[in-house]
């Protein structure tokens, strides 16, 4: 029974891999499945960006690469972040890793004691908590609400800090809630920061450029935050490379160092062909991707509008990300097909054996009384699906 470390064994299983797995068990049966619950878009990489990689294999990129990424990656994502986010990093400041979930688990290697309390604003990502769990850290909840489009409020925030915060750690856009905080939201947050100087931000800004409203602001650039704040980004969702796994952050150059001393222990550096193919994706206008987003577009607003002809359905306008995060507890204690709703899991359960539909349950995510659907499927998948879940609910 003491085979596995107590680490692993208070560890949970990424929510949204095992409901992708139990969602392919049933398609093999033979089950018509439409899968809403993974974070990945549905375009195939943009092509400029696949030749960029053919070209890296016949030139040989073949050989380790520098730990913390290639120097001219660094040099596009230096300009990547001044071009968009109006930050000024150097190369020391700059790690590359496989994915943006290495970049993550890093930093929460490199800065965490055990003990040290990190705030995750409900919902958060799911690997956020296994992370901070792995790293010894002490999760803190602080959940919100769809009335207030799941924002932390500065009120919140300061309620939550303790003589042993170490980290704020949140993404925006968000997943699973699509939220996007203003400019003048994060500004509000950091002037409680600002009283709190011991405190470090991991600002996790992959959906960065699936954003409907615009704006895009990073709290590095707000007043007093860039020394203490890990800005985290990579391609995986606006340029479709989910499979290509490269993540990257600008931070403080004390954390770079310590995430490149980590990586360089566990990893090394990222895979070399598809760091040649980030050079090209980061250098590229934005206005290149802009078709994805355009459609990401759309479909929110196709979904929104079929999601609110389903009674029990609360839904607010995310503005950002794939995902919608309807409040669905009106069917708690409710029975459906024989089935009693005592919380979000069963109606995500319900919904994969009645309708066929995979979603993924709030709990994952914090917040217990949602479901989140990824709209990253096609206009026809997404019509059929809630059509089924319509059905299956009224
Ligand atoms: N951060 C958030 C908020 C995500 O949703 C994801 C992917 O689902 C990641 C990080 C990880 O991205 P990557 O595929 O680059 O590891």
């Amino acid at each position: 029974s003491n085979l596995l470390s107590e680490r692993i064994l208070n560890m949970s299983t990424s929510a949204t891999l095992a409901m992708a797995a139990k969602a392919r068990e049933l398609k093999a049966e033979g089950k018509d499945i439409i899968g809403l619950s993974l974070g990945e878009p549905d375009f195939n990489t943009p092509d400029f960006i696949k030749d960029a990689a053919k070209e890296a294999i016949d030139q040989n990129y073949n050989s380790y690469s520098p730990v913390d990424g290639y120097a001219d990656l660094k040099t596009a994502i230096i300009g990547k972040f001044k071009r968009d986010n109006h930050l000024d990093y150097t190369p020391s400041q700059i790690v590359v890793s496989t994915g943006a979930k290495q970049s993550l688990a890093n930093v929460a290697m490199a800065v965490i004691n055990p003990g040290d309390e990190v705030i995750l604003p409900a919902p958060y990502w799911v690997s956020y908590s296994e992370i901070v769990k792995l790293a010894e850290g002490v999760p803190v909840e602080v959940a919100t609400t769809i009335e207030n489009d799941f924002k932390i409020t500065p009120e919140q925030l300061e309620a939550a800090i303790t003589p042993k915060t170490k980290m704020l750690w949140y993404s925006s856009p968000c997943n699973p809630s699509g939220t996007v905080y203003s400019k003048e939201e994060l500004e509000a947050l950091a002037a409680v920061l600002r009283k709190y100087p011991e405190i470090i931000v991991v600002s996790d800004e992959i959906y960065e450029h699936i954003n409907f409203k615009g704006g895009h602001h990073s709290m590095a650039s707000c007043e007093g935050m860039y020394d203490r704040t890990v800005t985290v980004n990579g391609v995986s969702k606006a340029y479709a490379m989910t499979g290509w796994r490269i993540g990257y952050i600008g931070a403080p150059e004390k954390i770079a160092r310590a995430c490149n001393k980590v990586q360089g222990q566990i990893t090394s550096g990222a895979n070399c062909i598809a760091q040649r193919a980030t050079i090209a994706a980061l250098e590229a206008p934005v206005s290149e991707i802009r078709y994805m987003i355009d459609k990401f577009h759309e479909r929110r607003d196709l979904v929104l509008e079929l999601l609110q002809e389903i009674p029990g359905f609360k839904l607010n306008v995310p503005e950002g990300a794939f995902y919608v995060f309807p409040d669905i507890s009106d069917f708690f204690g409710k029975t459906i097909k024989g089935k009693t709703i005592n919380n979000a899991s069963d109606l995500s359960m319900l919904l994969l054996e009645e309708a066929h539909v995979a979603t993924v349950t709030g709990e994952a995510f914090g917040s217990p009384n949602c479901i989140r659907i990824s709209y990253a499927a096609s206009e026809a998948e997404l019509k059929e699906a809630i059509k089924r879940i319509k059905e299956v609910l009224s």
